[in-house]
């Protein structure tokens, strides 16, 4: 599809991320820029600002109202531009989070919950996606994989460099397929033990390094489900920031439809008829059966199978 389905979680964002290069002087220079913004993150929890004269919450604050916050700043990178502003990610010490349960002018809220809620607007929630999974690289990478020496971050907060063997580190994406498998007017759904009650959602898993996208759809699907899968296609994409995984949506031909279902990641799975996924989808179904809700690409990938959309 040529633009995110609206209500797809973290796939919006008006960053633009060429518009300021990234050289070794970016960050500072753009930090003392007093038009800069920046979303915050404190340990894992984005803080956003409340506004004095009431309305929704944002993500965007102004750089200089940094100093409002407590708790030092660990690491900053320079996103890109936001309306033409330099745009900031800045990662605070976690207990900034807490420590401003009190204050009316901030929230501090889990980016998930910040999604399901629409708390703030669907664009910002994209860049607070790009913050939380740039800022989480560098939490976790402050030592080289390479010889284990400390390393310091570079290029705008896009890179860390190791000062001992020189190696170049860069924030990681972490694939993972996600499928819906369609036999006719069936589709294959499950649902694992940690869903809410009545949960049923698409197939999904992490891919193996050398692995093509198709043949990771193969592969989970055999594992979990014992089906067979022919004709992969690429339905879309949607970036989720837990911490850095980007779920590439697929539709995939079942080629039989025996389950043989692997019970140690699946409570349950089963064929479903489009009719009865229709009523989960309307949250009609008479058993209380449900389908993920629009910030999830599952919802997408069956709103599109109800269509009769492909690809
Ligand atoms: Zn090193």
């Amino acid at each position: 599809m040529p633009h995110p389905a609206l209500g797809l979680g973290f796939a919006r964002s008006r960053l633009d991320r060429t518009a300021l290069p990234r050289d070794g002087e970016a960050l500072a220079r753009h930090a003392a820029d007093p038009s800069a913004l920046t979303v915050v993150i404190a340990g894992e929890v984005p803080i956003l600002l409340v506004p004095a004269e009431g309305g929704s919450p944002t993500a965007l604050m102004p750089l200089p109202g940094l100093d409002r916050l407590p708790g030092g700043v660990r690491e900053q990178a320079l996103l890109g531009t936001w309306d033409g502003r330099p745009a900031l990610a800045t990662l605070l010490d976690p207990g900034a989070a807490e420590a401003v349960a009190g204050d009316p002018g901030f929230q501090a809220l889990d980016l998930r919950s910040i999604a399901v809620g629409g708390v703030v607007p669907e664009e910002e929630a994209g860049l607070l996606a790009a913050a939380k999974s740039v800022l989480s690289w560098h939490a976790r990478h402050r030592f080289c994989a390479n010889c284990g020496a400390p390393t310091a971050p570079a290029q705008a907060g896009f890179r860390r460099d190791c000062g001992a063997c020189s190696a170049q580190h860069f924030p990681r994406t972490d694939p993972v397929v996600i499928m819906l498998v369609t036999r006719g007017d069936h589709c294959l759904l499950g649902r694992q033990a940690r869903f809410p009650a009545g949960n049923y959602s698409c197939l999904a898993g992490f891919l193996e390094p050398g692995e093509t996208v198709e043949d990771a759809v193969r592969r989970e699907v055999r594992e979990e489900a014992g089906i067979g899968v022919g004709r992969v296609a690429y339905h879309s994409s949607q970036p989720w920031p837990f911490p850095s995984s980007l779920m590439i949506g697929c539709v995939a031909d079942a080629l039989d439809e025996a389950l043989t279902i692997d019970r140690e990641e699946l409570e349950d799975a089963r064929w479903f008829h489009r009719d009865e996924v229709a009523l989960m989808m309307e949250n009609r179904h008479p058993g209380g059966l449900r389908n993920p809700p629009p910030v999830a690409i599952a919802h997408h990938l069956i709103r599109s199978f109800l269509e009769g959309a492909r690809g």
